[in-house]
């Protein structure tokens, strides 16, 4: 069997942004690494988008920027500036064939479908396949989305619309997500936050066909692209061996509360390069205890009262939208985290995190 000094486990985003981070720092001259990822062929599958709050090195994967953003329940309409943080859309196409470029150009760098094939004993893995144990009674954020291209213009491209909250709510929590590429071209989505049991949540395409037809009025469009995926809101069960890092949703990079994780992973990655050399004895990596403490209180009470959910998303967006970003970016200073908790309804969280945990 074959001997490497790093191993990662799946070459998706979390896989492949840290062997990147590797190789463009030249951690791989000296050192080998195997990349086991069972995928026959890499083509788009996924749209990555955040509040560029931090560097990363996928400048040239960005499909689009906006400074504008929009939050709406029904009746009332929030519009948002976030110039210094524009929100940005990576092409999941483009960072795939990226980094496989540049990678296959390293001869210490190989790929494997399995790790049946390789020795994994001697070698310091890292992971980014989570399990899951029950994923029943656990809350998700599930979501489809469709790529259209309508003939007319009717989409202004200058602003996103970030959660559309004036659809069917199901007794769960749903919006819309519309991110307008170009005057005919947008990603629309619909999402769900709920623990997935309720099959009837996922007539997405109905959803969407509906949505596009009645609330965006638009009669004549096709679709160039669909995604479809689910974002676990709870941290998968980690495995513990010696000379093993999960990374990635594996890894605990999702902020639970968002589903964001692109941007964690890129910590992440820049984490482990800077400290590849000591990595066995090195501190784990972990989001800030705060956001997890204020996201488990969050997500109790988005759990027990779905239907307030709309008004909290939508009140949280009274703050400046700098104070949100932050905060939902895990880059809030205690200012800011106090500004966001204030606009939240007291005794609810207040009661939510007197609760014993089920
Ligand atoms: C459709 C979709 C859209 C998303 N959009 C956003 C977004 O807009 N912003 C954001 O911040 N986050 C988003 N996320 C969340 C998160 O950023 C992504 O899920 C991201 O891909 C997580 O990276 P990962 O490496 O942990 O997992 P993945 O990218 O899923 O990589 C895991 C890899 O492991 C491989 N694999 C599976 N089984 C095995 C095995 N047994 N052995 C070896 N390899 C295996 C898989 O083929 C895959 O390539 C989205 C998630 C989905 C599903």
């Amino acid at each position: 069997m074959k001997e490497f000094d790093y191993i990662i486990i799946g070459g998706g985003c979390a896989g492949l942004s840290l062997a990147y981070e590797l190789e463009i720092h030249n951690k791989l001259r000296e050192k080998t690494l195997a990349i086991v990822e069972p995928r026959l062929e890499y083509k788009r599958d996924k749209t990555w988008s955040y509040w560029k709050t931090s560097d990363h090195n996928f400048k040239d994967c960005v499909k689009k920027n906006w400074t504008n953003f929009s939050v709406n329940i029904p009746g009332k309409t929030k519009f948002l500036e976030c110039n210094e943080f524009p929100y940005e859309t990576i092409d999941s196409g483009l960072f795939y064939e990226k980094i496989n470029n540049k990678l296959n150009k390293n001869e210490n760098i190989s790929f494997y479908k399995s790790s049946d094939e390789i020795s994994l004993s001697n070698a310091f893995v890292f992971n980014s396949v989570p399990i899951f144990h029950s994923k029943q009674d656990k809350l998700w954020q599930h979501f489809k989305g469709v790529e259209i291209e309508t003939k007319k213009n009717v989409f202004d491209e200058e602003i996103i619309n970030l959660m559309d909250f004036d659809c069917d709510q199901r007794e769960s929590i749903h919006f819309f997500y519309t991110l307008p590429y170009s005057k005919n071209k947008a990603l629309v989505e619909t999402t769900w936050l709920s623990k997935m049991t309720n099959d009837s949540q996922k007539d997405y395409d109905d959803q969407l066909q509906d949505y596009i037809k009645n609330h965006l009025n638009i009669k004549d469009y096709k679709i160039n692209y669909t995604e479809e995926g689910a974002i676990p809101l709870f941290y998968p069960t980690i495995s513990k061996e010696r000379n093993t890092i999960n990374i990635g949703t594996a890894g605990g990079m999702t902020r639970l509360s968002t589903g964001y994780t692109f941007l964690n992973i890129q910590e992440h990655s820049k984490y482990i390069r800077k400290n590849i050399q000591t990595i066995p004895e090195c501190k784990k990596y972990e989001i800030n205890k705060k956001y997890k403490f204020l996201d488990k209180i969050f997500l109790r009470v988005l759990q027990n009262h779905p239907n307030k959910m709309p008004h909290i998303f939508f009140s949280l967006f009274n703050n400046s939208p700098e104070n949100v970003i932050k905060f939902l970016s895990n880059k809030s200073n205690l200012l800011q985290d106090l500004s966001i908790i204030f606009r939240m309804p007291k005794w609810l969280f207040i009661k939510e995190l007197f609760k014993n945990d089920k």
